[in-house]
């Protein structure tokens, strides 16, 4: 059995064990952090799987680094207006998959930099909310050959800096020591999941909440001009993911065990 196979595994056992354990049970007392570069970003990727843990009991939040100011066409549109619209899709989006809060670092779009100034507000903010589980976009992904594009520049600043931030940063108490005097304690992630749109080794099944996943994204109105496109894409590809073990529909992730 290869490893790929062995990992896929270890999500359906991962997901039996839910089953007999309860579902509301085992999520309950669970603490997801999505961080995202842009408002839609975490939408995107890994929504479904957000929504579906939320409904069996952990509590989500998002953290979104840019203020997604330059994605329109629109040529009346302005940075300042555009930053506003993005944030209130975002906001409505979350209200849909049921997140407790979404922080907005607003960075400006296209110039995210992985330094320690972005570094220090992502480990502000696992250290604040506390996650057993971060999600984010591998840091990794330059680009796809197979479905033509580039990875924008500010995923990967964003993916890179929060891997960062959950090690060894978030950790240690002598990394930015100001957040103990705010009375925030070190801590520690247990995994990752990092979304890389041609590797996955962890599938989560999200038949149940495809369509809360559809409806969140269906916020972004700024973003899409035809939104039929997007959602037809964003089944099918969910289906393509979702064949690889069985499931009508999921989200795939690189899983990071940091034990
Ligand atoms: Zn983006």
């Amino acid at each position: 059995m290869g490893l790929q196979t062995s990992i896929l595994t270890e999500g359906r056992k991962r997901d039996k064990l839910r089953m007999i354990f309860g579902i509301i049970q085992s999520m309950k007392n669970r603490v997801i952090l999505a961080i995202g570069a842009h408002p839609d970003d975490t939408d995107f990727g890994a929504s479904g799987t957000i929504a579906k843990w939320v409904e069996e009991g952990a509590t989500a939040y998002y953290l979104i680094c840019t203020d997604g100011s330059r994605g329109s066409k629109d040529p009346k549109m302005t940075h300042q207006k555009l930053a506003l619209i993005r944030r209130k899709e975002q906001e409505e989006a979350a209200e849909v998959l049921g997140i407790k809060k979404v922080f907005f670092l607003d960075h400006a779009d296209t110039q995210l930099v992985v330094d320690n100034v972005l570094k220090e507000q992502i480990v502000r903010i696992i250290r604040k909310v506390r996650p057993n589980t971060v999600i984010t976009m591998d840091p990794t992904f330059y680009y796809s050959q197979k479905f033509g594009f580039i990875n924008h520049t500010d995923h990967r600043a964003a993916g890179l800096a929060t891997l960062d931030a959950c090690f060894p940063l978030s950790r240690d108490r002598l990394t930015f020591p100001q957040h103990e005097k705010e009375g925030l304690k070190p801590h520690k992630v247990e995994e990752l999941l990092l979304v890389n749109l041609e590797k996955a080794d962890f599938l989560v099944d999200i038949t149940t909440t495809i369509d809360k996943k559809i409806k969140a994204l269906a916020c972004h109105k700024s973003q899409f001009d035809d939104f039929k496109k997007i959602e037809k894409m964003i089944r099918t590809r969910s289906k393509m993911q979702g064949k690889k073990v069985g499931y009508k529909f999921a989200e795939s992730f690189l899983r990071l065990n940091l034990p």
